[in-house]
């Protein structure tokens, strides 16, 4: 084993045209560790979510995750291959859910699997069974999301995402769409993840939640990962003026 670390992302910038949206990040991750990602609108936190996944690709630096190198350069086809293989290990929830409208509950946790790992029936309604136990949503596998509260819509995408027993997840601002009444038993989910050691990278304006749950805590501005540390460290005694003006308005 090398002792690269688990996640690990270097020099990476993004571009959308001419905006210069992600500038020179450089992040490691370990195994098991928890990092929130925190700072205002538009400053390329979702943007650096989606680059680990290859939805948004970096336009130049490098993301790796557990020794594979996720945006590798290859031939289209090489290319389409790599990205679906690699996308199996890193689950990702959205604000808005993203479940499929004319799939059950069932039916929108057994789709990639099936697919994706070629697993039988049997084999993915226990996975899908075991997965929505998990985040106590069993009783509702053959719903549709329609019929499900927002709450109930987001563990269960978060159950999908675990479906496929990801090597970490990344969550989007996964309660920020909720009504606040609903945002807790999705936090509570996600402590539960916490607790089992899952690596998590959480996108969040929940500034308490980050500080409960979160080993480390990054602070974006402006497309820089401006200051980052322990919760303690940040949300205590933050360094950077930038990082204190915004936590004047957070916390
Ligand atoms: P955050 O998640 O921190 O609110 P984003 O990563 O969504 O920020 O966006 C960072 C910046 O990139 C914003 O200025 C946003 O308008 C821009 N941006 C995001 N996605 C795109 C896109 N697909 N095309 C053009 N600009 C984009
Ligand atoms: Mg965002």
């Amino acid at each position: 084993m090398s002792d690269a670390p688990f996640i690990e992302i270097r020099n990476a910038a993004k571009s959308f045209g001419a905006l210069e949206v992600l500038k020179d990040i450089n992040l490691t991750v370990e195994k098991g560790q928890i990092v929130a990602i925190i700072g205002p609108s538009g400053s390329g936190k979702s943007t650096l979510l989606r680059a680990i996944n290859e939805l948004d690709p970096l336009t130049s630096g490098e993301v790796w995750l557990d020794g594979v190198q996720i945006n590798k350069d290859l031939p289209f086809r090489q290319y389409e291959k790599h990205v679906n293989q690699v996308r199996q290990d890193i689950g990702m929830v959205f604000q808005h859910f993203n479940l499929f409208p004319h799939l059950t509950v069932r039916g929108n946790i057994t789709l990639a699997p099936k697919m994706l790992k070629g697993l039988s029936d049997k084999e993915v309604n226990e996975l899908a069974e075991e997965q929505l136990k998990r985040v106590g949503m069993l009783e509702r596998i053959d719903y549709y999301p329609s019929q499900l509260s927002g709450g109930q819509k987001q563990r269960v995408a978060i159950a999908r995402a675990l479906a496929m027993k990801p090597k970490v997840m990344l969550f989007d601002e996964a309660t920020s769409a909720l009504d606040p009444e609903l945002v807790e038993e999705v936090n509570l989910v996600m402590k539960q993840l916490a607790e089992e050691h899952m690596t998590m990278i959480i996108v969040t304006h929940e500034m308490g939640f980050a500080q409960d749950v979160c080993d480390r805590v990054l602070f974006m501005d402006q497309g820089y990962v401006v200051e980052e540390g322990s919760p303690d460290v940040v949300f205590r005694n933050p360094t950077q003026d930038r990082t204190k003006d915004f936590l004047k308005k957070h916390l």
